[in-house]
């Protein structure tokens, strides 16, 4: 195989632009911006076709996958697509379970509960993957770039989703898996995936971004592997989430994709993806991004709408300004404001991925809001109405079309893409919401 020089690695930021072989390890640039992988070809328009037929896979585990079936448009390993032998020595796979049941599909229930045509929305459940949730869209990647840069460990700061993932993928792959927590914090429940799957878990003494901190340190120091969403090959996974919605519609573009709004990789890949599909001709009409924060957890609300000193920080063309963003975290630490929300997979007050989120918002005109607990949990409860499992986050964007209608940002007519990213983990939630009648879709026991 000829390492081809297609893929490498690039600054978001335009004034600094610095560049890094695909090979290297780094996750920010060396003054500390944000890293996009890039590709100097442009993949063939007639792929469509190609990506169609796959879904017949034939036994092909790399058709098979969500993820890998897209692989022309993520071959940061610079592999011949078209042999297997090749994908199979390179591109890591649950078998070709990641991103496998993953499409748009009808939720009548939820359609009324909005008020919106039924045949205008879609929603994409991200937690029939198989650790449960949409991360394993970009573990596959991440751990297909730490396979190839020769890592024998990866590792995360985490306590829910991004934890079981790795623990997964490093359980499949035989490599060792440290998962980061603040000490005496988290609740044990929560990490019971990455136990099952084997994963270390290391105590940090401090908080959340001490965690982190400690675990990028190990990285450094002991040939380790970051797969927090800081990661730039995360992300390029995370983009076949809009790649498999697309496809479903035809490569039509819908007028809304609506995420939840946590550390923003999704945000921040679906941006990278419609970014990436119009420049080559694949998609005219760019879908608008709407992001939606919980109250208890709104940096990128309060900073996008101008809720904070009067300004609405923007990409502003690569030239955004951070300033307000650490003057922000500044006024949290200041007034000991910690997010507060029982979404706990957006439960973040400062989003790893906000620059890029911005970016992303930028070129999608988009539109970031907040919803309450209480309206997230009548999310998630009318999901399950139709059928389908999701957490409390995946409520969110539920709510949120809901909320974008009635203010007439989202019209009546809009078709609307919404991604729900991951399945219940909480088992108390919904039993809790069923217990209390006041609820709306709540339906108490009888005796
Ligand atoms: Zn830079």
């Amino acid at each position: 195989m000829t390492m081809l020089d297609d893929a490498y690695l690039k600054c978001i930021e335009h004034e600094c632009g610095l560049e890094y072989p695909i090979k290297s390890r780094n996750v920010q640039c060396e003054k500390g911006h944000m890293l996009d992988v890039k590709y100097k070809n442009n993949p063939s328009i007639h792929l469509k076709e190609i990506f169609y037929k796959r879904r017949n896979s034939q036994g092909n585990i790399f058709d098979e996958s969500g993820v890998w079936r897209f692989r022309e448009l993520l071959n940061f390993c610079q592999i011949d697509t078209e042999n297997i032998e090749e994908c199979s020595k390179y591109l890591v796979s649950l078998d070709g379970a990641e991103g496998r049941q993953s499409k748009p599909y009808r939720m009548s229930k939820a359609a009324k509960f909005i008020e919106i045509s039924n045949e205008n929305l879609w929603l994409q459940p991200e937690g029939y993957n198989p650790s449960g949730s949409f991360k394993d869209n970009g573990m596959a990647t991440a751990v297909t770039h730490a396979k190839m840069v020769g890592a024998k460990k990866i590792v995360c700061a985490s306590t829910g989703n991004t934890s079981a993932s790795a623990g997964m993928f490093a359980a499949n792959e035989g490599i060792d898996c440290n998962v980061y927590i603040p000490k005496g914090q988290i609740a044990p429940g929560k990490l019971s995936q990455a136990y099952q799957f084997g994963a270390q878990i290391v105590e940090v003494d401090g908080n959340f971004d001490d965690a982190l901190k400690q675990s990028l340190e190990d990285v450094q120091n002991n040939d380790g592997y970051t797969v927090n969403s800081i990661n730039p090959f995360r992300i390029e996974g995370q983009k076949t989430i809009p790649f498999r919605a697309l496809e479903y519609l035809n490569w039509e573009s819908p007028d809304w994709i609506v995420y939840p709004g946590g550390a923003l990789g999704n945000t921040s890949s679906c941006g990278k993806a419609l970014m990436e599909l119009h420049e080559w001709g694949w998609i005219k009409k760019i879908p608008r991004i709407a992001v939606i924060n919980s109250e208890g957890a709104s940096t990128l609300s309060d900073l996008y709408n101008g809720k904070f000193e009067d300004e609405e920080l923007r990409w502003n063309k690569g030239n955004p300004n951070t300033e307000l963003i650490s003057k922000y975290y500044d006024h949290l630490d200041k007034e000991g404001i910690r997010p507060k929300t029982k979404a706990t997979a957006i439960q973040i007050g400062r989003p790893t991925n906000i620059l890029k989120g911005l970016r992303a918002l930028e070129f999608t005109n988009g539109v970031v809001t907040t919803v309450s607990d209480s309206e997230m949990l009548d999310g998630m409860s009318v999901v399950g109405l139709n059928g389908f499992d999701c957490e409390m986050a995946s409520g969110a964007t539920v709510v949120g079309i809901k909320k974008l209608i009635t203010e007439g940002i989202i019209k009546k007519d809009d078709i609307v893409v919404g991604i729900l990213t991951g399945r219940q983990k909480d088992a108390m939630l919904p039993v809790e919401y069923h217990n209390n009648s006041k609820n709306k879709f709540a339906k108490p026991p009888k005796n």
